[in-house]
């Protein structure tokens, strides 16, 4: 058996076109900002990306780049105008920050109805809660790319691999909130391969290159890979990206994400949507002050 493939990029066109036609709706376009600090080239590549799409779709953004330098009270400052500024609709502080400022104290400053990575402790607490709120980007995009592709969730057995605050978590609480039967797996985990072999949808969100082998994964299970490990080429060719499930796993499973380009579009595409939903929320708050 080889499994059915789940690229991305159909189920990432799908939402973008779907985030266009309410951004067009709405009577201005929905405006993200984007802040950076430094020169990190996975950052500064990431907020182009971003940057780049989010015209694309209609929508408008701003890039602030600013030095490594920038203390944590100038950037927290920076946050406190856009947040009281009402053409700023989604606002997002790229991570990883430099050491001197609090990656902590900047996720709470946002306000939460902006924090379109949905990374705010009140914006967590609903997720956990089952209410509505802005969902964080990774997690949110792949249940899109799971429905896009038609496959079930409710009733499952889920099992998570990664109990990350940006990945982990808040993907068992989306999947919970769908009517999965969820495990967390994480790397104090006894015996993982038993947990996985469980697993009718298997979510493996960890960074490292190949961990999940075929004889971890239950013959037709859904298999989704959020990995994204740089591994050097072999007799030192050209390094190249990989995913934390083997590629023999596709002899198994029913259907797997190819990396790259399976959950890592959906990303991109789910934050451009989630400053829409921002932007709806807060037209609404302000048609009824
Ligand atoms: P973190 O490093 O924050 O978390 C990794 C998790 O994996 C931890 O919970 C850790 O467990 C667990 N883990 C580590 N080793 C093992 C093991 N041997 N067995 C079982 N569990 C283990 O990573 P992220 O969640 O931020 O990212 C995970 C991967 O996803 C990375 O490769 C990252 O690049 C990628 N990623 C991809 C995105 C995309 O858009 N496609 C977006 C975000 C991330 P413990 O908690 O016990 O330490």
């Amino acid at each position: 058996m080889t499994a059915r493939p789940l690229p991305g990029a159909p189920a990432a066109e799908a939402l973008l076109a779907e985030t266009a036609a309410r951004a067009a709706r709405l009577p201005n376009p929905p405006h993200l900002v984007m802040v950076r600090l430094g020169e990190d080239p996975a950052s500064v590549s990431y907020v182009r990306g971003k940057d780049r799409k989010a015209r694309e779709v209609g929508l408008s953004s701003t890039v602030h780049a600013l030095p490594e330098t920038t203390s944590q009270a100038e950037l927290l400052d920076l946050i406190a105008r856009l947040n009281a500024d009402d053409a700023v609709n989604g606002i997002l502080v790229q991570l990883p920050l430099p050491a001197h400022v609090s990656e902590q104290a900047v996720l709470h400053a946002i306000d939460p109805r902006k924090d379109v990575d949905g990374f705010h402790p009140l914006n967590v607490g609903e997720l956990w809660a089952g209410r509505p709120a802005l969902r964080p980007c990774t997690p949110a995009g792949i249940l899109y790319l799971l429905d896009h592709y038609g496959l079930a969730i409710a009733g499952q057995r889920a099992v998570v691999v990664g109990r990350s605050h940006i990945v982990g978590r808040p993907l068992a609480a989306l999947l919970l909130e769908r009517d999965a039967t969820v495990t967390i797996a994480h790397s104090r985990t006894r015996d993982l391969g038993a947990v996985t072999r469980e697993a009718d949808l298997l979510l493996v969100a960890v960074g490292r290159a190949h961990l999940i082998t075929p004889e971890m994964v239950k013959p037709g299970a859904t298999v989704i890979d959020v990995g994204i490990n740089r591994v050097p080429g072999e007799g030192g060719g050209k390094a190249h990206l990989t995913g934390d499930v083997h590629p023999d796993v596709a002899e198994v499973a029913g259907a797997l994400t190819p990396v790259p380009g399976g959950v890592g579009p959906m990303t991109i595409a789910q934050l451009l949507a989630n400053t829409a939903s921002a932007a709806e929320m807060q037209a609404s708050r302000l048609l009824s002050r």
